[in-house]
């Protein structure tokens, strides 16, 4: 099952990528919404015990959104053992836990947020946005250095910010940054949604 939702996975995303290039059909669009919902994975009762393992505080609130943007498995974080978030927020099981292994893992004291679920399209095209589906969050901050003024800076924050992408790359399917566009000029997209790894190849 995870061969097949790989294979479809990188199918998507190439069509994806072609498609930032030439004119996609609304169908193709249509059918990437319509099938992108059935891929989900919310990890069940499994997800929810290594949450827990892994002192998160939070609450659970079972299968949230729309038939259009379901959110599968939700939680609603409200703390981290350690590592002080700007405000709670919602996310689907499976991305709660890659966030917190990030977190663990980059070692992050603090961080801000502007955001999880969010039921729209991605800026420019017609696809689904991962916000809609819970899997993803937007970070603009991280250990007090601001994405939007001290990426690419050679300051002590500036190389946090460029460490914490390049270990985010790690955890998550798609790590947007800076470097990528300028909709992502003050924060980092992370995302567990269809992708082949960090789209920005200069994390660094
Ligand atoms: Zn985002």
């Amino acid at each position: 099952m995870n061969l097949i939702n790989a294979i479809i996975g990188v199918s998507m995303f190439c069509l994806m990528t072609i498609g930032a290039t030439t004119l996609f059909s609304s169908d193709l669009i249509r059918l990437f919404n319509v099938f992108r919902p059935v891929l989900l994975d919310g990890g069940g009762k499994q997800c929810i015990s290594s949450l827990r393992e892994r002192d998160v505080k939070f609450r659970t609130l079972g299968n949230q959104g729309s038939d259009t943007c379901p959110v599968m498995n939700a939680v609603r974080v409200e703390g981290f053992k350690n590592i002080v978030a700007s405000s709670p927020f919602v996310l689907s099981c499976p991305t709660a836990l890659k966030l917190t292994n990030w977190l663990q893992d980059a070692q992050v004291k603090s961080f801000s947020h502007m955001g999880t679920v969010n039921c729209r399209k991605m800026r420019g095209s017609g696809f689904l946005s991962e916000h809609s589906f819970g899997t993803a969050i937007d970070i603009s901050k991280v250990d007090g250095a601001d994405i939007k003024s001290d990426w690419g800076s050679n300051s002590f924050k500036g190389q946090r910010l460029a460490e914490t992408a390049a270990i985010a790359c790690k955890h998550f399917s798609n790590v947007l940054t800076p470097e990528t566009d300028r909709a992502h000029h003050d924060h980092f997209h992370l995302d567990t949604g269809l992708g082949v790894g960090c789209v920005s190849s200069q994390l660094r």
